[in-house]
């Protein structure tokens, strides 16, 4: 197979960990016999200091002509003066509205390796963690009308939440898709007993479960998902949610996971492209200094491969490589512990290289 790749390697330690997955998916490439072509964009700090703003349309274009975008991270104290729309984080905001990214997905998977890195107690890491979440990303309430007046003598904010069908269905198949390709389980959390989007949330989901026989489906309310996330987070392989739910439970099933250099994302939409990035940002105080962990880009890219292309053999053969080298003891500084190897972040790269 051939494919294009727009590339993002923007700011801090983005050139260097998207360096590493580049070397990845050249081996992936060569030992399965497909090609990919790469095509450099500028985004964030670096194209406001090129360009004089965060995604210029050439940039962007890039983006819109290739199979799939590859982000290191964006941003940085450099330009953290800026005024709103001369910030990084808004080529990022745009560059997911002109792919029309609706669904952003990432997996909470706990490396047995790194077991001690995990906040929760042995007993239930020892159950495994190993599901993903997938949150809507441009609706509820975060999209909503957002006004603050004055009423009777006092301020009275608003904020508007709502949902309509096709919002929801879209982002439910990615949900029962996704499931299908792991191990065939949707959790779907909302707040139904209070809210009527919720309602609408769960009545959309049962139509859908019954075009997915073969995926178990079950509903949560979000509450108790807070909890059991906590508590048995083994019960878990895909959650599907709405945009403010998932940005808090993203974040509470990353935590347990223990290390931020290591969890990679994907943001998909209608077609089979996608903008995939890991979860952290872009370390300024590590940049330039070869001590990034490239993990989180490198399994970026494998789910490039996976969600997007369909090359799941390609996408099991980074994993498992990754799988190896955390064997073999080695780390970088983010998950160093007693009696493991230091390495530097293209060491990493090398040795991920090793058993692809
Ligand atoms: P951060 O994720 O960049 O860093 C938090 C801490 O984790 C730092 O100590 C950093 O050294 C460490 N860390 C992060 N990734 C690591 C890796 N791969 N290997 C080793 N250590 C790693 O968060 P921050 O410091 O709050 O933000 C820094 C900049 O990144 C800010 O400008 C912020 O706006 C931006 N940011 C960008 C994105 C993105 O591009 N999607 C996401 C979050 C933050």
């Amino acid at each position: 197979m051939e494919k294009q790749i727009a590339v993002i390697r923007g700011d801090g330690i983005g050139p260097e960990i998207v360096e590493q997955a580049l070397r990845v998916l050249d081996a992936v490439a060569e030992k399965f016999g497909h090609t990919f072509r790469y095509v450099d964009a500028d985004m964030g700090g670096i194209a406001i200091d090129r360009w004089g703003e965060a995604l210029p349309a050439a940039e962007l274009e890039k983006c819109l002509a290739s199979d799939s975008v590859l982000l290191g991270a964006v941003g940085g104290p450099k330009w953290d003066g800026m005024p709103g729309n001369k910030r990084p984080e808004k080529g990022l905001l745009a560059l997911r509205s002109a792919m029309g990214l609706y669904s952003n997905n990432r997996p909470a998977k706990l490396w047995p390796q790194l077991a001690a890195a995990s906040p929760l107690k042995p007993e239930i890491v020892e159950k495994g963690i190993d599901f993903i979440v997938v949150r809507e990303l441009i609706g509820g309430v975060y999209f909503g009308e957002h006004r603050t007046e004055e009423a009777d003598g006092e301020l009275k904010a608003t904020d508007v939440m709502s949902y309509s069908e096709h919002e929801i269905e879209r982002i439910g198949r990615i949900a029962f898709e996704t499931a299908g390709k792991r191990r065939k389980k949707v959790t779907s959390i909302d707040k139904a007993n209070v809210l009527d989007t919720s309602r609408l949330w769960r009545r959309v989901m049962h139509r859908l479960a019954s075009e997915y026989p073969d995926i178990e489906y079950s509903d949560m309310l979000v509450d108790n998902a807070a909890m059991q996330i906590a508590k048995d987070p083994s019960q878990f392989d895909v959650i599907v949610t709405e945009n403010m739910f998932g940005d808090i439970l993203s974040d509470e099933a990353s935590m347990i996971t223990g290390s931020i250099g290591m969890i990679p994302s994907s943001s998909l939409g209608e077609d089979s492209r996608g903008l995939y990035e890991p979860i952290h940002g872009s370390a300024p105080d590590i940049a330039g200094q070869d001590r990034a962990n490239p993990i989180g880009t490198i399994l970026s890219a494998a789910m490039m491969l996976k969600y997007s292309f369909d090359m799941d053999e390609e996408a099991e053969a980074i994993e498992k490589a990754v799988n190896q080298v955390l064997d073999e003891g080695l780390r970088t500084g983010d998950m160093m512990a007693e009696g493991s190897t230091p390495v530097s972040c293209s060491g990493m790269g090398d040795a991920v290289l090793k058993y692809i």
